[in-house]
């Protein structure tokens, strides 16, 4: 880049001083031209005295000068010519300014002479007699002044080569010092650039994305980190069920087990292979919503009976504890992912039922608002601490992790209900009071659009 615009001040120097050099020898000729007619006049009206004083005995006594003169009749024959033989010299009377002459008393004109092969330039005098006398001179041409100027022009023409020169390295360094200074990685930390209003843009442009970069990067560390720990925590959960898997297996296969331990031993072996598989499906759930969804079909779905059909599934379990489990509402669609919808509803329950006494109620209400659908499930279970409430959404948080396990709660229930309410852009409420019940209440906008 230096290097082009250090080029492009060169040539666009060195070419204004050439032209201005090339005005200026054409401004000498017009110059010396002008010079050489004056000069012309005022030998003419010299000769024009001289003859007239004199008569052609003038000629004889006239020495040689700069100039030529002719003396032509008024029917242009030749007189007297002194550079040539006047008896070989055609008739003049065509010549322009003797024309002129004839006409007006006084003529000029200036051409190219083939017999001199050089630009001549003439002044042509009306005598009283009625005969004209002719002045010329050879025109200094354009080369023999350049000739005369060679040395001055090239020795000057050197120096503004050197001088553009060196304005354009100053110039080029000049103008790139602000783009050099430029710290991409800060670029505002130079106040000397602010002064600068054509980089500012580009300033601002590289601020914004020094911004969005290290946006996206604390982005994706966040998710790294997430995802690490997910690693860890789904590995631990894992690893534990396997043990009491093998440790039991082990027991049976090597003898050590009495036949009467051997049924506790299987049911304890498949409660835990249940938790596991519980485990995987919920990871896999997860995963499904944590790629934000774009792939999922969204369609008009009536959440009312997606409530229904989840409440369904949980009967026995609900029937196990003599937990009663009602629905309750009335049909509201809303644009969804019904299966997503689906595992809203199916996990609520389940953690309603899990975490409530026997023989209490789980209440499911889906009602139908003018905008929005509303999902709400609430329990009279062991409730959740305030200081709880803002972290069972975590993957794994559980407040009481051995209570968790023993009701074959996996930790990840809650996580899967929070991402499957944001894909629908639906708000997620708790009211909770420890040893009274919970109540989990889902906002659902009907056309899936985020609130503004
Ligand atoms: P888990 O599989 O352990 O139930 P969740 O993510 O579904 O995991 O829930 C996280 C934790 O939130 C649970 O371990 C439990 O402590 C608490 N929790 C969730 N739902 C309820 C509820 N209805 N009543 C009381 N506590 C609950």
């Amino acid at each position: 880049m230096s290097r082009r615009i250090f080029y492009s001040i060169f040539i666009v120097s060195s070419v204004v001083m050439i032209l201005v050099m090339a005005m200026g020898l054409w401004g000498m000729y017009s110059h010396f031209t002008e010079e050489q007619f004056e000069q012309l006049r005022n030998e003419t009206q010299l000769v024009r005295q001289g003859l007239t004083m004199s008569g052609s005995e003038f000629f004889d006594n006239l020495r040689t000068t700069n100039f030529r003169i002719t003396w032509i009749t008024r029917d242009g024959r030749i007189l007297y010519d002194s550079d040539a033989d006047s008896q070989q010299m055609a008739n003049h009377l065509e010549r322009e300014e003797i024309r002129e002459a004839l006409e007006t008393g006084y003529g000029e004109s200036q051409r190219f002479s083939s017999t001199l092969s050089a630009k001549q330039l003439y002044t042509a005098q009306l005598m009283d007699d009625g005969t004209v006398i002719r002045l010329s001179v050879t025109q200094s041409s354009i080369s023999q002044l350049s000739r005369r100027l060679l040395l001055p022009v090239l020795s000057t023409l050197a120096v503004l080569f050197f001088l553009s020169l060196i304005l354009a390295g100053s110039l080029s360094s000049k103008i790139l010092k602000p783009i050099n200074a430029l710290d991409p990685d800060n670029p505002f930390a130079d106040p000397e650039l602010m002064a600068y209003p054509e980089i500012r843009p580009l300033l601002q442009k590289l601020e914004d994305q020094h911004q969005q970069i290290r946006k996206d990067h604390e982005e994706l560390e966040r998710s790294s980190l997430i995802r690490q720990e997910f690693t860890a925590n789904a590995s631990h959960e894992l690893k534990t069920p396997l043990h009491v898997i093998s440790g039991y297996a082990e027991l049976i296969e090597s003898g050590m087990a009495r036949p009467e331990d051997i049924p506790g031993f299987a049911a304890k072996i498949s409660s835990e292979a249940h938790r596991m598989t519980k485990l995987v499906e919920d990871t896999i759930g997860l995963s499904a919503l944590d790629g934000g969804g774009d792939d999922m079909k969204r369609v008009p779905a009536d959440l009312y009976s997606i409530a229904q059909n989840a409440a369904d599934a949980l009967q026995t379990e609900a029937d196990m504890k003599g937990i009663t489990l009602d629905v309750a509402g009335e049909p509201a669609v809303l644009s969804g992912v019904p299966e997503v919808l689906h595992g809203i509803v199916y996990n609520l329950c389940e953690n309603a039922i899990k975490y409530s006494p026997e023989n209490s109620r789980v209440s499911v209400l889906v009602r139908n608002m003018p905008d929005q659908v509303s999902l709400t499930v609430s329990d009279e279970g062991i409730g959740i601490a305030q200081e709880d409430i803002s972290r069972i959404f975590e993957r794994f948080y559980r407040v009481d992790k051995s209570h968790s396990k023993e009701v074959g709660g996996t930790g990840l229930g809650l996580s899967i209900v929070k991402h499957a309410a944001r894909l629908h852009n639906a708000e997620i409420r708790v009211n909770s009071t420890p040893g009274k019940g919970s109540e989990f209440i889902i906002l659902f906008p009907k056309d899936g659009s985020s609130p503004e």
